[in-house]
């Protein structure tokens, strides 16, 4: 018999009237001869009213005390779920995390899921009754409440659904289905038919609300069909599956984080080891960073600027004021009045001139751009808040985002693939009877043909980028990396980027010849360089990933020059004489996650 997963978000549950439409849902499934299981969210607004309520009694409340109250609001969901179906003639029990066997970490407020004893809701399902699930909470070893994060209980469902063999996992919430960017944002944004897990999952970890970003680990590992889709109606949603909607369109989605927070340690001795202090300290607090931009060393010094969410300002800052005093650098700067606008896309790891279409937007819509990160996937900007609407309005207007693409595809056309890749049989075996959510890595490779340009004292004003990257590309040279970051002194910025190693000549006469119409500082370049990539799935979210390598390369005295991350891959730029030995260190250090 086929069983399905139906989460429904808070809006679908915040009031009786609802609860009983959803509880007709999960019938309707039952008579249709599905096994149902139901994962619910707290009612409305309810846990942003528990947490305001905790500020009000204590400024700064216990971890653990705050996921014993938080989850108070999913058990309230839950009771009243299986009253409704119960009210409506069939059979339903609720069930809370611990209950359910959800076993996590001891990491309050985010814990990670270690394993689901799925024993007792087999036997539930098999005398008919359908199962309703508290999302969002689990327990640790000894049986202390934990929360899975704000948004989790999507990680419950897929989670649930991943472990129970489900047949797919519906999300019933107040959009129907998952658009090019927030709708609620931007009115022009197109609801899409499909959409792949590694553009979810990076959409998700770059701020598209829709979805809670670690629940598309699971489905990708799991091979989970997703369906979002409206509570309120009963039209088919969107699809998260293996295959892109195009495979022409360079960009699938837009999104903004708003709230983020920008730190600069400035005047870092470079030297190895100095970004692994500074990114454990935080990665210890499973703060996920994500633009790191370190400015190649002028002197000796080198400038560490990076991005996380603005509500954790205060701990990145008590993780890394200690170090920098340690480390004899110099000022550490803050900035909470910058948003990130990205853009997101498996087709753009095919295709030149992406960062330069949206730098030119950018430029266009008269929008500085403060920070500037890629990936193979995404591009990343920091703008000035005041900025972040008009910005994201100008890349997803210029890439067309609100059209269908031409070769756009529909479920209907990919519905017979979505079965489990072959060689994930092992791996899923694997974390089934261990570890849920560990990190899973799926290679680590050594890209040798690669060399660096940096300019430095770039004007910072809006459209040099765009100007830069359109002189690089209109000469047919392919960029691969590029960062952007404040420079200490002049108020100018360098922007720093990669090409094939036999484009080098080429990219430095243009280099040149910019460096004379703008007057810039200095042309640096580096033609002894590789890029190593760790890839995997989850890895931004996994601090671990960053913290491991950086150990690894620093105690072999190994300096980081450039980093990237996306969700997919980890790439760090080393010196070529060193890429080797590196490959080697980071194969072994990473040796218990490669499947
Ligand atoms: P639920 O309570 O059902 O989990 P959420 O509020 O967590 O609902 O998620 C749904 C919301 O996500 C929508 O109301 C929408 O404003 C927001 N959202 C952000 N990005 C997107 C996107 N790309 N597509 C659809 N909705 C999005
Ligand atoms: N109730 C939790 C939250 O609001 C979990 C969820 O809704 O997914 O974050
Ligand atoms: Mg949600």
């Amino acid at each position: 018999m086929s069983l399905i997963v139906q989460k429904f978000g808070g809006t679908s549950v915040a009031d009786a009237e609802k609860i009983l439409a959803a509880a007709r849902k999960a019938i309707r499934a039952q008579r249709d001869g599905h096994q149902v299981v139901v994962v619910v969210s707290a009612m409305g607004h309810n846990t942003d009213l528990l947490i305001d309520l905790a500020h009000q009694v204590d400024e700064d409340p216990p971890a653990r005390e705050m996921d014993m109250l938080l989850s108070t609001g999913e058990q309230v969901s839950v009771a009243l779920m299986a009253m409704a179906v119960h009210a409506l003639g069939s059979e339903a029990v609720s069930l809370t995390g611990g209950q359910i066997g959800i076993r996590t970490d001891s990491s309050y407020t985010k814990a990670r899921i270690r394993s689901i004893s799925t024993e007792r809701i087999v036997r539930l399902l098999s005398e008919g009754k359908i199962v309703i699930c508290a999302g969002f909470q689990g327990i640790d070893e000894e049986l202390n409440i934990t929360t899975l994060g704000r948004g989790g209980s999507d990680t419950t469902a897929v989670a649930l659904a991943a472990v129970l063999n489900a047949e797919s996992c519906e999300i019933y919430t107040d959009v129907d289905g998952v658009y090019t960017t927030d709708p609620r944002v931007l009115p022009e944004a197109r609801r899409v038919d499909i959409i792949c897990y590694d553009e979810m999952l990076e959409l998700a970890s770059l701020g598209a609300g829709v979805m809670h970003n670690r629940s598309i680990e699971f489905a990708k590992k799991f091979g989970v069909p997703i369906h979002v889709r409206s509570s309120f109606s009963d039209i088919p949603g969107t699809y998260i599956v293996r295959e892109s909607e195009s495979d022409s369109s360079p960009v699938s989605g837009a999104t903004l984080t708003r709230d983020e927070a920008r730190v600069t340690v400035f005047g870092v001795p470079d030297i190895p080891g100095t970004s692994l202090r500074i990114f454990s300290a935080i990665a210890e607090r499973r703060i996920s960073v994500d633009m790191i931009v370190q400015n190649v060393g002028r002197s000796g010094k080198a400038d560490i600027s990076f991005t996380f969410p603005r509500a954790e300002l205060k701990a990145v800052l008590a993780a890394v004021q200690p170090v920098a005093n340690d480390l004899g650098a110099g000022r550490v700067e803050q900035d909470d009045q910058v948003s990130k606008v990205s853009v997101v896309g498996l087709a753009m790891a095919r295709q030149a001139g992406v960062a330069q279409h949206m730098f030119r937007a950018l430029a266009d819509a008269g929008v500085n751009i403060q920070m500037i990160t890629t990936s193979e996937i995404k591009i990343s900007a920091l703008v000035d808040r005041q900025h972040a609407h008009a910005a994201l309005r100008a890349v997803h207007s210029t890439f067309q985002l609100d059209q269908r693409p031409n070769d756009a595809k529909t479920w209907d056309q990919v519905r017979a693939n979505q079965h489990q890749h072959p060689d994930m049989t092992k791996l899923v075996e694997r974390l089934r009877s261990d570890q849920l959510e560990a990190l899973t890595l799926t290679g680590i490779e050594l890209d040798g043909d690669q060399a660096r340009i940096t300019l430095l004292g770039v004007p910072d004003q809006p459209g040099v980028a765009a100007e830069i990257f359109a002189a690089v590309g209109d000469a047919g040279v392919f960029v691969d990396m590029i960062v952007q970051s404040i420079d200490s002194d002049d108020g100018r910025t360098s922007i720093t980027f990669t090409v094939r190693r036999n484009a080098l000549p080429l990219a430095l006469k243009i280099a040149r010849d910019l460096q004379q119409r703008h007057a810039l500082t200095a042309v640096q370049h580096d033609p002894e360089i590789a890029k190593l990539s760790v890839s995997g799935i989850g890895l931004r979210s996994h601090t671990s990933v960053a913290m491991i390598l950086f150990r690894t390369l620093a105690s072999a005295g190994i300096n980081v020059q450039m980093i990237n991350t996306s969700e997919l891959q980890v790439n760090v730029v080393v010196a070529s004489a060193q890429s080797a030995q590196a490959l080697r260190l980071l194969e072994s250090a990473f040796a218990e996650y490669l499947s």
